[in-house]
């Protein structure tokens, strides 16, 4: 069926400005890291990429490794975007990135000049696309020189193969040098992709005072904490889940009884407020006027619905950011 999409996606999604960009972002953007490979359903990754563009999710993020196996979400990205989206592709923010392993030997992985801009290449040929509209570094390397790294970004925007850059995973002390090194050449750093949620919380302190005064956009990545801030882990493990995929140890080490604790006492506290946890998850990570946009996945439609309502429910006031703390501590 040829798809057209929702005329009212525009009326309930706010858009926030990335930092001192020109560009905004919705509240809520879909990642493409699980469920979108070629292991997957493409037919149910289809209807979650248009169900989200229905909702006003504008923003699609995906990187070369993304699959299983890696590169697969591109392509079957690229097929959704040329079979449904492609009227619509002005309106839509694609990202890729490039930093993990994506071929052997030594150009296929980390931060060389000769990586960053082969895997952008490979990247726009999987989407099917002439340009990204932004690019990051997947990861700091700690052997290139971060000018190196940084130099071809700026190539990268450039020659034309992405509208903007950003980083992902930089420290603080790293992501002063990389929009340092940015300004310098020209091409500001528009954002950076760190993980943040109720039990990962790096991100606060130095990191989000710098992206503050360099005035760089933030998308925080993992804000479900891959699901356990939801209300599907807290009566055992259900079949076909995330976590339910994870070796045993790996498994114990995000599904501790502590945690599932605190996850009851906060998923109360979101019930009390009329929403479900996750929509509460959502909103603690966009309580920071620095976090332009939370970077959630899912693997079904529901799971996007449940989301993109998040912000129905109005923000949160301090008393209950409070009350969040104290269940945490
Ligand atoms: P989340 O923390 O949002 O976890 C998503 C998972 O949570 C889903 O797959 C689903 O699990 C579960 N879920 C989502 N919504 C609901 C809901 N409403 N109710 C119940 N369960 C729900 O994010 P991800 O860890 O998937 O990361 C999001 C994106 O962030 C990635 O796709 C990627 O784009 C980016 N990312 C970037 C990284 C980086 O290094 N830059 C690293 C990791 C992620 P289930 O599948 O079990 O149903």
């Amino acid at each position: 069926m040829l798809y057209k999409a929702s005329d009212s996606r525009y009326e309930k999604m706010d858009y926030n400005r990335c930092g001192a960009s020109g560009l905004k972002l919705p509240a809520i953007s879909l990642g493409l890291w699980h469920n979108f490979g070629d292991i997957d359903t493409f037919q149910n990754s289809r209807e979650m990429v248009l169900k989200a563009f229905d909702l006003g999710i504008t923003h699609f993020d995906l990187a070369n490794n993304y699959g299983p196996p890696p590169g697969s979400a591109e392509e079957n990205f690229g097929r959704i975007l040329r079979r449904d989206l492609k009227p619509y592709r002005d309106e839509i923010i694609v990202s890729s990135k490039a930093g993990h392993r994506m071929w052997p030997g030594p150009y296929g992985d980390w931060g060389s000049r000769k990586y960053l801009v082969a895997s952008l290449d490979q990247s726009l040929l999987r989407l099917g696309m002439e340009y990204v509209d932004i690019f990051y570094h997947h990861r700091p390397d700690p052997n290139t020189p971060i000018h190196e790294s940084m130099s071809a970004l700026d190539y990268i925007v450039r020659s034309g193969r992405a509208l903007y850059v950003g980083i992902s995973n930089y420290s603080a002390e790293q992501t002063k040098e990389a929009a340092s090194i940015l300004r310098q050449l020209g091409t500001p750093c528009l954002i950076h992709q760190p993980p943040y949620n109720m039990f990962k919380r790096g991100l606060e302190g130095e990191l989000l005072q710098t992206l503050a005064q360099e005035k760089i956009g933030c998308i925080t990545f993992s804000p479900l904490a891959q699901g356990l801030l939801t209300d599907k882990y807290l009566d055992g493990i259900p079949a076909d889940t995330r976590f339910s995929r994870f070796a045993p140890s790996k498994r114990k080490q995000h599904l501790s009884e502590q945690k599932l604790e605190k996850v009851r006492q906060l998923n109360d506290m979101a019930l009390q407020r009329g929403q479900t946890l996750a929509q509460m998850a959502l909103l603690w990570n966009l309580r920071h006027p620095v976090v332009t946009s939370v970077l959630i996945g899912a693997s079904n439609v529901s799971q996007i619905e449940d989301s993109a309502g998040a912000l129905d429910a109005g923000e949160l006031s301090k008393a209950e950011i409070n009350a969040i703390e104290e269940i945490l501590d």
